[in-house]
């Protein structure tokens, strides 16, 4: 087995947030190894907008103006029932370089995060899966595989992953940004709280053949959310919450019901889908972020529902947090900025899943927003100081008791 020795961090996953620390280290002088046990960057776009401070946080590395520029803009979030629209949002009004959310899909993120890496030399090894760490005072040992795909079978011809070699790298710490699954997390034994009231959403996005809203317009149901985004000329979808016994992928069928029960307003009615899927999302919160030299970050340590695309967005912002405290760290800091990285990231995820210091209602708040407040604030695209002055557009008291993670 080979041996490395020189990197001081190993970020595990080259999704939105192990590229975004990786990134981070590196502009901060850290020696950076990046690994994915995929063989290439991801084709969809689950995640397919930015916050106006993750645009603040990517200005730092000269991403924002170009993502804006291939992005598109949306300035506000109308909310409607069945039957009309029943509120709104305004971006505008937020004291931002970017009042506004940025449909852009996370595919072209993930591109423009991997290219200002080359441009520092870091390359993702892609095809490589970490599958085990022992970590000492003194730093981590991580045993890697490199996968490759070998043909299998005849008659029939398949193809499966084998591990082509094994490694062993030593390096001072580990981030662990592997996603909702993350086998770190599980190897550390860190408990994934379930926070409940886990949704099931129907996905369908298809062909929009008029001209694109400006807008992403959010309908809020009898005990379920949906949401309709624009997301490029030609392109449009609309995720519906449904029941959590739904478990087969939906068609066209299903897409045109959900239309006329839920949202018998919307035009023009789609005649066909690109594709649909259906999604199983939890509220969930890592007990720890870490232990020891071995970190995580994203989804790896929360998970909550899709509308607001708060896990990703926020998640960008604990790459920043964590990269820095690393970093100082490795400059002989001390560790403490890693322990307060763990307490800034759960205190900010114990508001956004509504287990402490949930937003109130002040005497503003219209009746559609009075039935309930506590299923809002996951869809509003925003957090923190952010998320405060959306909410209070909508008559919701929201007073962040931790920073933003920033
Ligand atoms: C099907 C689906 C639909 C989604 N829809 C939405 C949505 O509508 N709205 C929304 O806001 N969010 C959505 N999300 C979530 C969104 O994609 C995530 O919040 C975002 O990608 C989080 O980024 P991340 O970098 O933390 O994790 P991920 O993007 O999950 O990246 C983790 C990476 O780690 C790699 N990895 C895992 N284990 C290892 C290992 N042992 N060794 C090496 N590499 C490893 C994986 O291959 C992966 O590339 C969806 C996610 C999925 C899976």
């Amino acid at each position: 087995m080979a041996t490395d020795h020189d990197h001081q961090v190993l970020v595990v996953g080259a999704g939105p947030v192990g590229l975004m620390t990786a990134l981070c280290l590196v502009e901060r002088g850290v020696d950076v190894r990046i690994l994915d046990k995929e063989w290439r960057p991801t084709l969809h776009s689950f995640a397919l907008a930015l916050h106006p401070e993750t645009l603040r946080s990517l200005e730092e590395f000269g991403l924002a103006h170009d993502l804006t520029e291939r992005g598109r803009r949306l300035e506000r979030i109308l909310f409607f029932d069945t039957a009309r629209q029943i509120g709104r949002i305004d971006y505008t009004a937020l004291p931002s370089a970017h009042p506004y959310l940025l449909v852009v899909p996370q595919s072209i993120l993930e591109s423009a995060l991997e290219e200002k890496l080359r441009q520092h030399k870091v390359q993702v090894e892609w095809n490589h899966q970490a599958l085990a760490f022992h970590q000492d005072d003194h730093g981590v040992q991580v045993e890697i595989a490199e996968l490759e795909k070998v043909s299998l079978g005849y008659p029939i011809a398949r193809s499966e992953w084998a591990v082509r070699r094994k490694q062993q790298v030593d390096v001072d710490y580990v981030v662990a940004a592997d996603g909702y699954r993350s086998t770190t997390r599980q190897s550390l034994g860190i408990r994934f709280a379930d926070y409940g009231h886990a949704q099931t959403f129907f996905v369908f996005e298809f062909p929009y053949t008029a001209e694109l809203p400006p807008e992403m317009r959010i309908v809020l149901g009898d005990g379920h959310s949906n949401v309709f985004w624009p997301i490029e000329d030609g392109r449009g979808r609309w995720s519906f919450e449904v029941s959590m016994s739904e478990t087969e992928t939906p068609g066209m069928d299903q897409f045109r019901k959900l239309l006329e029960t839920r949202a018998p307003w919307f035009s023009p009615v789609p005649e066909s889908i690109y594709w649909s899927t259906l999604i199983r999302f939890d509220r969930r919160l890592s007990e720890n972020c870490g232990e020891g030299r071995v970190w995580l970050a994203g989804d790896a340590v929360h998970a909550t529902g899709p509308v607001g695309i708060q896990s990703m967005n926020v998640g960008l912002r604990e790459a920043g947090l964590i990269a820095r405290n690393m970093a100082s760290a490795l400059q002989g800091g001390g560790e403490a900025g890693l322990a307060g990285y763990e307490k800034a990231c759960r205190s900010e995820w114990l508001e956004l899943l509504g287990v402490e210091g949930a937003p109130s209602l002040t005497g503003e708040a219209p009746s559609w927003v009075q039935a309930d407040p506590d299923r809002i604030t996951p869809c509003i695209p925003g957090s923190g100081e952010e998320l405060s002055r959306l909410l209070t557009q909508i008559g919701l008291h929201y007073a962040p008791r931790t920073a933003t993670v920033t």
